[in-house]
């Protein structure tokens, strides 16, 4: 017997401790960031930390795109390698990104701290590993060139990497690495910023923005409007909606995550795991003890067809988690589909596309996405002040 339909409104009430109310009037502000997810808080904090006056809106309750459903692995490592990165991108802007990454994990480390949120940020140590033997030169690459450009990397050897739980065949363990739960995060960095002055509107959804010579009108769907110098987009992959270029290839992405295990398995105490396969397999554990894996992308369709996939996902992905770690007894206990985008080099877009004025964008694609939204901390302001940024050469849309 269903008694009641899925979702009621105590425990969701239970699961938000702040809500914001919707805008029913018409405002200014000199910035005016579109989009309540970790991208769109962390652009804020850093605002409202240079005094800026600033107003954010979402079109949903905060931190329900996708950053409700992020797996919240924090890496340097991109989804391109560093070797092949440096071909691709050359070496200053491949190393940089990957060394602003890994800085990035310490950057947050500093936020939770300073916030106090209690979001379980942990350190971790991150395996790349190959279970294929085809695979293994290519990662030995990839070692070598983040050894040479002062990665703290180690090579591990398949005794190695069993005795610790894991069948495969070779990996890298890096030093650095992190978790997080993205949602909490999100939440109280949102809460922090709106204590200091950050005004916050949820369910207002942005349907026109027009330009006049001295400042954007911005249009509500129920009809208001916010007037503002500067235009932020933080609007995550629905920025694909209503961009004219495209920069990004949607994928379909499934997580599943195990019942809470009586003990702590050593795989997963100190390390987080993706392997090389393509589309990779991705793992890490939370703190309440439970396993999360990610993968199994395809490209996006609609909503509709990717969803419709996720029972057959989850047995794909069970099925592999076995392979890779057969001591764990994997209980699944939920399980979700999502949609991410990879772009052609791995790397994130900001500032503003080509004939775009006071209208600047941070989008971290890829699946260092939360790291990625870091970086954006430290261009934001040169982009918004029209300063020369390497990183906004780097990431520019017309590349
Ligand atoms: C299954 C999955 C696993 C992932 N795993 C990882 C991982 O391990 N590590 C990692 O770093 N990244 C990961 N990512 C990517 C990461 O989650 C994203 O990069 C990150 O959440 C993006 O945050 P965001 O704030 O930019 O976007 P979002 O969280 O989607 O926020 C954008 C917000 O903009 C709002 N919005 C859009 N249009 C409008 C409008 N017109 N008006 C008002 N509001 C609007 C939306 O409602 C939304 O809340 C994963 C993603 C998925 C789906």
């Amino acid at each position: 017997m269903d008694i009641h339909s899925t979702k009621t409104y105590w425990p969701i009430k239970n699961s938000f401790d702040k809500s914001y109310a919707s805008l029913d009037t018409t405002i200014t502000s000199e910035i005016l960031i579109i989009g309540g997810g970790i991208t769109g808080a962390l652009i804020a904090y850093k605002l409202i930390s240079e005094g800026k006056e600033v107003t954010l809106v979402d079109k949903r309750d905060i931190c329900n795109g996708s950053t409700a459903a992020s797996t919240a692995m924090l890496q340097y490592e991109i989804d391109i390698p560093l070797h092949q990165l440096i071909e691709q991108r050359g070496l200053t802007c491949a190393v940089s990104s990957y060394k602003s990454c890994e800085k990035a994990i310490f950057e947050l480390e500093k936020i939770v701290k300073t916030i106090k949120s209690d979001c379980q940020f942990e350190l971790k140590k991150s395996v790349y590993f190959t279970s294929s033997k085809k695979d293994i030169d290519f990662l030995q690459k990839e070692y070598e060139a983040r050894k040479e450009h002062g990665f703290s990397v180690k090579w591990l050897e398949k005794e190695e990497l069993k005795n610790l739980g894991l069948t495969a065949l070779a990996a890298i363990e890096s030093e650095s690495a992190a978790v997080l739960d993205p949602y909490r995060f999100a939440i109280d960095l949102l809460n922090y910023c709106h204590k200091k002055g950050l005004k916050i509107f949820d369910r207002t959804n942005i349907v026109k923005i027009k330009n006049n010579k001295e400042q954007f009108i911005l249009q509500t769907d129920k009809d208001f409007s916010i007037h503002a110098k500067d235009v932020i987009h933080c609007t995550g992959y629905e920025s694909t909606e209503n961009l004219s270029q495209k920069v990004v290839d949607l994928k379909s992405t499934y997580a599943i995550i195990s019942e809470a295990l009586p003990e702590t398995v050593k795989a997963f105490k100190n390390h987080i795991y993706w392997d090389t396969s393509s589309p990779y397999f991705y793992f890490r554990a939370t703190k309440d003890g439970r396993i999360l894996m990610g993968g199994g992308d395809q490209d996006f369709k609609n909503a509709k067809k990717r969803d419709v996939l996720l029972s057959r996902k989850e047995k794909f992905l069970i099925k592999n988690f076995k392979k890779c770690f057969p001591d764990i007894n994997f209980k699944l206990d939920y399980s979700w589909a999502g949609t991410f985008g990879e772009t052609k080099d791995g790397l994130p877009y900001f500032g503003k596309p080509d004939g775009y004025k006071n209208e600047h964008y941070i989008l971290g694609f890829g699946g260092n996405g939360i790291t990625f939204s870091v970086l954006g901390m430290d261009v934001v302001l040169d982009s918004l002040n029209n300063d020369p940024n390497p990183f906004l050469e780097y990431y520019k849309f017309d590349r």
